[in-house]
């Protein structure tokens, strides 16, 4: 995946009253906390440092900076010492980007001994960050406020996952989906507001005849086919089930001319997410399979049945995680089919082809199998099991006037026994709080069967995205009562009508 080289800003807020020395020491320290964070490691983007903001001219010049550099994901503010905040309002007013507060002081303890008047007004963020705060919070700006000393691993994290949400609000007006594909017949749930969506996240959803991508397919040589078709073969385990080895090496074959088809086609027309429909085909031989779950390992989102909204996320969430080191996947997924035992409930979650290979653990192997809807050969696809640990799902939902972003914690296990007849990727979880309460919630929010899942980011990393698009998050998650859930949906309708 291709992203900019983002960058974090650093600027550090105080005042000419209390002298040049002062000042010098409020740069001399910021630069060393712009340093240690650098050195951390634990940032997935760099920080640069800015000069200290004493004036309202500066503040406004550096923040509109902000905006025009392309290059700057965020700015971090904190308040060294006393900065009368009114010198921030028109800066405020204009910037644009995700902003933090990170409401840190130099020192980590009280210097018993030595502390005198000057060294409580050289350090006094408890005192200046207070008032800075209380101009954002009045001008109703949307934030991210982080409190702690800045060397400590929890705090840096604090950042690191932020500048992931500030990553995903920035690149959303990035996000070009290619439907070719219209919503299934009669769907509700996948249905939206495309419009809005521009308007809310930046999306870029049309429309394209399925036979423009299908001549695409159809171009691609015979030569580039096949070597594709090795690096699958060299790559997968190959599942025959009693099938003619030379017969399903030419249905993968098809799968493998769709992939580069289709990744042609995309790159060419700049998009970063697809959406088909197992019933609109056109010229295609194969429901695309194990092409869309290449693609969505590369980067692209995807959504079934037309579903662009799920196809947008995915691609967002595949951008907020990228060059995570440790990454254990994200991918659409879909709510199938439950296991009801006491003590071993869960939802089976799959598709009927296009399910992420990040998110596999252990073996994968190719399957041709027939599809019981649609009228196409065989489509190849692959198949494996999921990994186990921590992950949310997300639907976002249009209620009619407004979106929703519903967000589970759910925990990822494997089945007791496998299933050697169902020949599609699984995974297989357990919704927080349980399942009871998880799929009462759920289906009282309005989530869909379609989810864009991960097990890279947190609940709060989307909420934090959802507040800066301006639109309502609800968590389902070990605290979830359903009482309180539904007071928290009555006073969404009220907020956001
Ligand atoms: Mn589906």
């Amino acid at each position: 995946m291709e992203l900019k080289k983002y960058q974090f800003w650093f600027c550090t807020g105080s005042q000419d009253l209390y002298g040049d020395e002062c000042l010098a020491k409020v740069a001399q320290h910021s630069k060393q906390i712009v340093d240690k964070l650098n050195k951390s490691g634990m940032l997935p983007y760099e920080v640069v440092w800015k000069p200290t903001l004493i004036t309202n001219e500066l503040i406004r010049k550096t923040f509109n900076e902000a905006n025009a550099d392309e290059n700057c994901a965020g700015v971090i503010t904190w308040m060294h010492t006393f900065s009368p905040a009114k010198s921030w309002i028109l800066g405020l007013q204009e910037y644009r980007k995700p902003l933090m507060h990170l409401h840190t002081q130099f020192n980590e303890e009280l210097p018993y001994d030595s502390i005198d008047m000057d060294f409580m007004n050289e350090n006094q963020s408890a005192h200046g960050d207070r008032e800075y705060g209380h101009i954002v919070s009045r001008m109703r700006i949307e934030r991210k406020v982080v409190v702690g000393h800045w060397s400590d691993p929890v705090v840096v994290g604090k950042i690191a996952s932020w500048m992931r949400t500030a990553v995903g609000i920035m690149e959303s007006s990035h996000i070009r989906v290619m439907r070719v594909a219209d919503n299934m017949r009669n769907v509700a749930v996948t249905e939206g507001d495309k419009v809005e969506a521009q308007i809310k996240f930046g999306w870029e959803v049309d429309a394209y005849p399925v036979n423009e991508i299908a001549e695409s397919v159809a171009a691609v040589s015979q030569s580039d086919t096949n070597a594709l078709v090795d690096e699958y073969y060299d790559k997968y385990d190959i599942l025959l089930e009693g099938r003619d080895p030379e017969e399903f090496k030419k249905h993968v074959a098809v799968q493998a001319q769709i992939e580069l088809g289709f990744e042609r086609f995309l790159k060419e027309k700049n998009y970063q997410a697809i959406v088909t429909h197992f019933g609109d085909l056109g010229a295609l031989k194969q429901l695309p399979g194990l092409a869309i779950q290449r693609l969505m390992e590369k980067g692209y989102g995807f959504g079934a049945e037309g579903d662009w909204k799920v196809a947008a996320m995915v691609r967002l969430m595949k951008v907020m995680t990228a060059g995570m080191k440790d990454a254990k996947g994200t991918s659409m997924l879909e709510d199938y089919t439950y296991n009801l035992v006491k003590g071993k409930e869960g939802i089976l979650e799959a598709h009927m082809l296009e399910i992420c290979p990040s998110i596999a653990d252990g073996p994968i192997s190719i399957k041709c199998q027939p599809l019981s809807m649609g009228d196409r050969e065989d489509p190849a696809r692959l198949v494996f099991t999921s990994k186990e640990g921590h992950g949310i799902a997300t639907s976002l939902i249009d209620l009619g006037n407004r979106f929703r972003l519903i967000i589970n914690d759910v925990e990822c296990k494997k089945t007791e026994k496998p299933m050697p007849k169902l020949p599609t990727a699984t995974n297989f979880w357990t919704p927080e709080p349980d399942i009871y309460t998880g799929a009462e919630a759920w289906i009282l929010a309005g989530g869909a069967h379609h989810t864009a899942f991960t097990y890279d980011l947190t609940a709060e990393q989307m909420g934090d995205w959802a507040a800066a698009m301006g639109i309502e998050a609800v968590y389902i998650d070990k605290d979830t009562k359903i009482r309180d859930f539904k007071r928290d949906l009555m006073l969404g309708e009220v907020f956001y009508r």
